[in-house]
């Protein structure tokens, strides 16, 4: 069945957004046709002003539309706690726990493991922030997979040399989980993260 050329190409677009497979391709696709016309054009500027307006903070990393970002204004933050994360994303996750310190996002201009050596990464930034004397305690909140755990122990040495207390995130075993299926990542952190009963 041929479609109309201009549903085609939404359909194509919509196709190429993660999570999106062919059925939810159309179905939305069909759904925008039937928006009213003055909700369309909302949504067609909503997603330029968003991908225009947002970038990465230049002292942080997070999201924002203010350079520095709200986090790194905020004189109510503690500034002598800072988190390292992968991704602008863990940021959105980590603010849901209350944490009051500031963050540094890792994954700017660097993919763990790519096609990038360690000895690669871009630390200007976060030397510059530990530099300035403030922090005194680096958190390193990255996933907890190989790559993570590369990326960690590097990261540890390197800020250690500042004299500056390093922690991680406890990895727990997941609540349901087995330990006979637990990789051997999680569960040695599981053993490292013990605590008295
Ligand atoms: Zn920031």
């Amino acid at each position: 069945m041929r479609l109309a050329r201009p549903l085609e190409n939404l359909i194509d677009q919509l196709l190429k957004l993660p999570t999106i497979g062919p059925k939810t391709a159309q179905r939305l696709a069909l759904y925008i046709l039937k928006m009213p016309l003055e909700e369309v054009r909302q949504l067609s500027q909503i997603l330029l002003d968003a991908r225009e307006k947002v970038f990465p903070c230049s002292v942080c990393g997070y999201l924002t539309d203010i350079d520095p970002c709200h986090i790194c204004c905020d004189p109510d933050r503690d500034r002598s706690s800072l988190c390292i994360v992968e991704e602008a994303s863990d940021i959105i996750a980590l603010e849901r726990t209350g944490y009051k310190g500031k963050y540094f996002v890792l994954n700017r201009s660097f993919k763990l493991m790519d096609d990038n050596d360690l000895g690669e990464m871009n630390l200007v930034p976060l030397l510059k922030i530990l530099g300035e004397g403030e922090v005194n305690e680096v958190i390193l909140a990255l996933n907890p997979n190989i790559d993570g755990e590369i990326t960690s122990r590097y990261l540890a040495s390197v800020v250690g040399k500042q004299k500056i207390r390093v922690t991680r995130l406890a990895h727990g075993l997941p609540v349901g989980g087995d330990i006979e299926f637990a990789d051997e990542i999680t569960l040695r952190r599981a053993m490292e993260g013990r605590k008295e009963l």
